[in-house]
This record gives structure tokens, sequence and C-alpha cells, in this order.
């Protein structure tokens, strides 16, 4: 079950050219050493499916994505978590981002997402507003997920 542990609203910030709406999941396994949320890691009470429409409609006018920092435990019954809101959230118009902080390829699971970020976060290479990054973001065109980091890069 994906937990929730708050949100906010960012523009062009976790994906460049779009306002999303952020869900910040709890229960974050990944360790990564010098975490910038390290309360992400930690458990909480609120099932995200609980307040995921309610947010979703209050800032449905002011959006054009709906972006997850975090996987949960990654588990089969989350990937249809994930499923189900992505197919919501497509139904309203908007597009889906998932940031997965692990260090893998795109998984099977992971393609009901328009933008998804691999990668753990390195101290020594920085985020991904630097070019040093081993973070990737990828967006999905015509079926085929395209790198577009360096759109975050500055010049
Ligand atoms: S993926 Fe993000 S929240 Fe999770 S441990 Fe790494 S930096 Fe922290």
């Amino acid at each position: 079950m994906l937990k929730f542990y708050d949100y906010n609203v960012t523009n062009s910030w976790e994906v460049p050219n779009e306002v999303c709406l952020n869900f910040h999941l709890a229960e974050c396994l990944n360790r990564c050493p010098g975490c910038f949320s390290p309360e992400l890691q930690n458990s909480t009470d609120t099932n995200l499916v609980d307040v995921f429409e309610d947010l979703l409609l209050a800032y449905s006018n002011r959006i054009t994505c709906v972006c997850f920092l975090g996987e949960g435990k990654n588990t089969d019954y989350e990937h249809i978590e994930f499923e189900t809101l992505c197919k919501k959230i497509h139904s309203y118009g908007f597009k889906t981002c998932l940031y997965c902080g692990r260090d893998c390829r795109i998984e099977e699971w992971m393609r009901c997402f328009d933008y998804i970020k691999v990668g753990s976060y390195k101290q020594e290479l920085g985020d991904l507003s630097k070019k040093t990054t081993n973070q990737r973001l990828y967006k999905k065109e015509n079926n085929v997920y395209i790198d577009i980091t360096f759109l975050f890069w500055e010049e």
C-alpha cells in the first residue's frame, strides 16, 4: 500500500516545462548516503489513495502533470496502485511522472508514466541540475523513452 507523506506544487522543477502536483511518498527503501529527505524513509498512517483524488481536484486548474516522488516498497501491489492512479490522472488530461531513486533501467511496470526519473542520489555526482549527475529523466514520446536530463543543466 502506497503511503503518503506530503505534497507540493512546483513549476518546471521536477519536470521541465510542467507544473507538477508532487506526492511525496513514505517508506523509501533506497537509503542513499546524504539523503535530502530522510523523513521519507519512515512510514506514515496515511494511504495515498485516501487523499489522492481530493488533492488532484483541488489543484486541477493549475497543474499539467502529477509526479510521485518515491515508489514505496516497490511491490507488485504498489505497481498496480500506480497503474490505477495513472489511468485516473490521464483521464483528467494530465501527464504522469515517477521519481524512482533506484539505479535501474526503466521497468515494465513503469510504462504508465510519461516521465520517469531513475538513479540514486550520489553526493559526489550531484542531483539532476549537475552535468556530472548519474540520475536521468526520461520522457515518453511515441512510446519510446527519450533522455531529457540535459534540460536541467544550466548553460
Ligand atoms: S531515493 Fe530520495 S528519499 Fe530515498 S533515500 Fe534516496 S535521496 Fe532519500
